[in-house]
């Protein structure tokens, strides 16, 4: 089964196509031609996805799925949830600058606790199916470690005493809230192919 997953990063393709095995073949945006920059405007995870997987549906006719990751923090009522990635302001995607910032926004708070969510949206033939991946966590004093991206710093999930970016790629990739949804997602795709 041919299935575009609407983005262009390489580190996310080959992760999911890791977890998705060689039955379906996946597509990136790159791949199908898809050159624009598909709009994320919506106000939660889930809207954001779909604008990426409708946009790829609605244009090109392909099944496709898209997806959002937010990192939603207990005593901040769930910020940064969708802003993470420009919850410093700016374009975005300024890692160092976000964690400054959540750092100091829970300068003093006790409440730590935190947890990475991650919602896929799929379309096949028309329909939508969506999928989300959870891993709670916590919301260290200081960064550890120098592997992974975005927050990975100062977020430790639950049951280790490494954060993310000491635990390295391989253990991340095997619990992270990405991971357990494109698990989801795979399930799905295995059972409608029996
Ligand atoms: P995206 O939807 O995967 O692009 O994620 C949006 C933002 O959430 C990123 O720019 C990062 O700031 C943050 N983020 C997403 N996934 C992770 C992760 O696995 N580790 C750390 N930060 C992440």
């Amino acid at each position: 089964m041919k299935l575009v997953f609407a983005t262009n990063n390489a580190h996310k393709l080959e992760e999911i196509s890791s977890i998705l095995g060689d039955k379906i073949e996946l597509l990136s945006l790159k791949d199908i031609g898809c050159h624009e920059d598909i709009p994320e405007t919506a106000d939660t995870l889930e809207g954001n996805a779909l604008l990426k997987s409708s946009f790829i549906y609605r244009n090109y006719g392909l099944n496709s799925f898209g997806d959002d990751t937010g990192l939603e923090v207990e005593a901040l009522g769930g910020a940064p949830g969708v802003y993470s990635a420009r919850y410093a302001g700016g374009e975005g995607h300024d890692s160092q600058a976000n964690m400054r910032k959540l750092l100091c926004e829970l300068e003093g708070v006790e409440n730590r606790k935190a947890r990475f969510r991650t919602a896929i949206s799929l379309i096949l033939d028309g329909k939508e199916y969506l999928f989300e991946g959870i891993i709670n966590g916590e919301i260290i004093k200081e960064k550890r470690g120098d592997s992974g991206f975005g927050y990975d710093p100062i977020f430790k999930p639950e049951g280790y005493e490494q954060t993310f970016a000491e635990l390295g790629a391989e253990v991340k990739n095997e619990i992270s809230h990405r991971a357990l949804a494109v698990k989801k997602l795979a399930q799905f795709l295995k059972e409608i192919e029996e």
